[in-house]
């Protein structure tokens, strides 16, 4: 495709770099001129001043190049009141209601004997009692901070004022099916949300289907309708976006279509089938155990050389020689020697312990007994420069594998 040149500047100059909500790509163009609205649902201002009087928010709708999800890349979470307000939605509609049994319906069939059912944002908890009432063997469990408080007369309901937290409630809870319907729209990071819901399975080795479902707005896209883009939807799905955001959340998608006339897109998918990322957390976690036990191995390692009383040198003043002073605490009293061989560094102090730092020459007239030299992958070259210098030590020292090694005697892959 060959586009005229102004075409092509004003392509490239209206680039915007923002964080797309739905599939993490950080290139978006204008998509509605910037405006400023009130808060469009959840306000219910009691009275035509209060109404009038109400703040503008930004509203500044941009759309994501890589999955064509729109959102408002001003919205602050903070400025709608969900906290003091419930966000009703307008459900008495004939054939909304039909959708819900529909939905219903398509849930009931996938669900085992005695499901275990938990929704977040459950709202009037309509929809979860609608489900108990098919299904009364089962447990549900809604999470909603300012949503319904719980049913006396259906003892197999439960509802939370409390948000859901995916480490703490898929494994407490155990849940067959999560369900989250008009949520992901009003959240700030829902690739995110799902994501955690993803990894929070994937760890408990559960395997539980979640279903959700948001407004699409294709048919908004195709027609020019703007009344969609308002404060508290700050996240409009397309159907590309919201499938690219499934994609990218090492579920399993068994499901996806449309509902309400093309207006609602729903998914199911299976949660806790990437043991990719449990991987990677497990070595990550193996990483960390790792150097909890070198740290102390190296501090010992130094303070036994500071008490020997030896004469010793640190090679680098900045970058990795200053995390390895930091991290080991090689503190300005007990080795206050820091050269480097940048002439630039020299003059300085080492970052948050003060040395100063030195240059390389200085221990060819001042010799250390023993040099550390914290960036293993330099030592070969500054071998070659302490020949040069004709700096000598009796010991030249690497960290490697969690210790401190003699450089010339031991095993390791820098030399
Ligand atoms: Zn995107």
């Amino acid at each position: 495709m060959i586009l005229k040149k102004n075409m092509t500047d004003t392509l490239v100059n209206s680039m915007r770099q923002e964080t797309c909500p739905a599939c993490g790509h950080y290139i978006a163009v204008p998509f509605l001129d910037p405006s400023l609205q009130p808060i469009a649902t959840v306000a219910w201002p009691r009275s035509c001043d209060e109404a009038k009087s109400m703040q503008r928010l930004p509203l500044d709708f941009v759309r994501c190049v890589e999955c064509g999800h729109v959102y408002n890349a001003a919205f602050d979470y903070s400025k709608v009141p969900y906290t003091r307000k419930p966000n009703l939605m307008f459900n008495k509609g004939v054939i909304w209601a039909d959708n819900i049994i529909s939905v219903r319906k398509k849930i009931l069939e996938r669900l085992p004997k005695k499901p275990v059912v938990v929704e977040i944002g459950h709202g009037d908890g309509g929809f979860l009692m609608g489900l108990a009432a098919e299904c009364p063997d089962g447990k549900y469990i809604g999470f909603d901070p300012h949503g319904a408080k719980s049913d006396k007369d259906m003892p197999s309901v439960q509802f939370n004022a409390c948000l859901f937290e995916p480490n703490l409630h898929v494994s407490k809870i155990r849940p067959d099916l999560i369900i989250s319907r008009h949520v992901l729209e009003h959240l700030i990071n829902p690739l995110g949300f799902i994501q955690s819901l993803s990894f929070s399975a994937s760890c408990l080795g559960s395997e539980p289907e979640l279903y959700i479902e948001v407004p699409c707005i294709d048919q908004a896209i195709e027609t020019g309708r703007t009344v969609d883009f308002y404060y508290e939807h700050n996240s409009q799905f397309t159907t590309e976006s919201f499938t690219k955001m499934l994609e990218r959340c090492g579920v399993e998608i068994r499901m996806i279509d449309h509902v309400y006339d093309g207006e609602v897109i729903y998914a199911f998918v299976k949660l806790g089938c990437y043991q990719k990322h449990v991987r990677t957390a497990k070595a990550a976690l193996g990483f960390r155990d790792r150097t909890r036990a070198s740290e102390n191995i190296i501090i010992q390692q130094l303070d036994s050389l500071h008490k020997s009383g030896k004469r010793i040198a640190i090679w680098g003043g900045t970058g990795k020689s200053a995390a390895f002073v930091n991290r080991y605490g090689a503190d300005a009293t007990r080795f206050p020697v820091v050269v480097d061989s940048d002439m630039n560094k020299v003059g300085t102090f080492v970052p948050g312990t003060g040395q100063e730092i030195r240059f390389s020459d200085w221990l060819t007239e001042h010799p250390a007994d023993v040099i550390i030299i914290p960036p293993q992958w330099r030592a070969r070259d500054i071998m070659e420069e302490m020949k040069q210098h004709k700096i000598r030590a009796e010991k030249i020292l690497i960290e490697h594998e969690g210790r401190l090694v003699d450089y010339e005697n031991e095993k390791h892959p820098y030399n």
